[in-house]
């Protein structure tokens, strides 16, 4: 295997068949020895190398990631400036424990995560190492402020898989499955999908499913099962990743703003997988116009680099020494890969994402044109969902059909990933081109043309 760094291809290159003869010893191997319980799809990629939208296999072949490591690497694989900061980084100070001490990179990481996430100035960040550790931070600090113990969450969401977050999460029954009693009290509301309005006509009024999910919360939980005075904070995705690229509706996100101004609950949204450019601005929040209390960040904060974030009102995080603390979190390596991937985030990437996601989209609503399976082609920058159905008449769910798509497009170099149970998700690097988006269209357009 060659250690140079990959040339750019123009096209996906499919060599042998896939997975192929070295890709299956791997996979032998990881079945033997690896956890099991990894969700992982029925196309099987096992990569070797990657350099920014293309990803090579250890056979050789080579493809066009529209996936991005599931929204993660957003800047493209190893962009040679993140590489650099990682490497100087990594030869002045690797590890030393921001519990217990000090060094710099911390807070002007933080420092910079105050000018640009949204959340009221002045901000405290909490450092993690994941998704799910940033939203356990928001739960327990939530809790902690609001001397509160109840959570609202919405159906189809995810935020984790650790013992608080599972507690939030709903967007499949195997997640839960076998956890028994969950370890928070949370209430789950319909999460208000336009494409799949889950309310009546009556709760809806003329504002649609956002104004049906807030009557919900209002008429219904309130006054039966959860006091608003006993209710922490709500927890929302601007965008539901996971649950199958869904955005919230415009007036959702300013209604639970309200309604947590009301009662003095918080406000956090979790903007994992829809921040760090992903919608085509720098969070998806932005689109709504609207200030959480706290904001989760992790995925595509480093670039790859394992880093999550808990930002909040200064006045919120008021705990004392020794409430919550992570030895890795906010290691000086990935803050440097962090600050690297802002910066060309706010340099040009954050741009692309809108521009080249609005030149993508467009060519999704074609194929949607084309195709009577296709049912609804939706989202922000290139954080786009493409979701099948049987037909435009019924709008059945087709997951099955989903599924074959997904295969035919990695069998032809391209990556895509399922969301929901028949959604495809496009997340790809925010350095993606419109030639890079022509040749992926026309992947996809074979691939739904050969699974119908
Ligand atoms: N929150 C959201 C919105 C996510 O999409 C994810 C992961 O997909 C998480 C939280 C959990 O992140 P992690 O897998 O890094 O723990």
């Amino acid at each position: 295997m060659s250690t140079t760094v990959m040339a750019q291809p123009k096209r996906p290159e499919i060599k042998t068949a896939l997975p192929g003869p070295k890709g299956k010893q791997i996979i032998e191997a990881d079945a033997k020895f690896v956890n099991p319980a990894y969700p992982r799809p029925d196309f099987k990629l096992v990569a070797e190398r990657a350099s920014g939208v293309w990803v090579e296999d250890v056979d050789g072949n080579i493809f066009l990631d529209c996936n991005a490591g599931v929204a993660v690497c957003s800047t493209g694989h190893c962009h040679p400036e993140v590489v650099k900061a990682i490497q100087e980084q990594a030869e002045q100070l690797i590890h030393i424990c921001g519990t217990d001490y000090y060094y710099r990179h911390m807070p002007v990481l933080a420092e910079k995560l105050d000018s640009i996430v949204p959340v009221q100035s002045p901000t405290k960040t909490h450092f993690a190492n994941s998704g799910t550790e940033a939203v356990e931070t928001a739960l327990k600090l939530a809790m902690h402020h609001t001397g509160r113990e109840k959570f609202i969450a919405f159906f189809n969401s995810f935020h984790g898989r650790t013992l608080g977050s599972l507690s939030l999460t709903s967007s499949k029954a195997a997640q839960r499955r076998g956890f028994k009693r969950q370890a928070l009290d949370v209430v789950h509301v319909p999460y208000p999908n336009e494409f799949r309005n889950p309310f009546s006509a009556a709760e809806c009024g003329d504002g649609g499913a956002g104004q049906g999910a807030l009557n919900w919360i209002e008429e219904r939980l309130f006054k039966t099962t959860t006091p608003p005075d006993e209710v922490a904070a709500i927890v929302v995705e601007a965008v539901q990743g996971e649950g199958g690229y869904v955005p919230a509706p415009k007036n959702f996100l300013k209604g639970l703003r309200r309604i947590c101004d009301e009662h003095g609950i918080l406000l956090i949204v979790d903007e994992v997988q829809s921040g760090m450019g992903r919608t085509g601005k720098m969070f998806a929040s932005e689109h709504y116009d609207v200030k959480a209390d706290i904001v989760c960040i992790a995925k595509g904060i480093a670039s790859g680099l394992p880093l999550g974030a808990c930002v909040a009102r200064a006045d919120i995080m008021d705990w004392k020494p020794g409430a919550h603390a992570s030895t890795f979190g906010g290691n000086p390596v990935c803050i440097a890969a962090a600050l690297k991937t802002i910066e060309l985030l706010e340099g040009s990437l954050v741009k692309n994402s809108a521009e080249v996601g609005d030149y993508l989209k467009s060519g999704l609503e074609k194929l949607k044109e084309k195709y009577d399976c296709i049912g609804d082609v939706r989202g922000l920058g290139l954080m786009l969902g493409v979701e099948f159905v049987e037909n435009k008449t019924s709008l059945k769910p087709a997951p099955e059909l989903r599924d074959r798509v997904e295969i035919a497009a990695f069998d032809r170099g391209l990556i895509l990933l399922g969301a929901g149970t028949n959604t495809i998700r496009w997340s790809p690097p925010l350095i993606l081109t419109k030639e890079n988006v022509d040749i992926a269209l026309e992947i996809f357009d074979q691939a739904i043309a050969a699974s119908v």
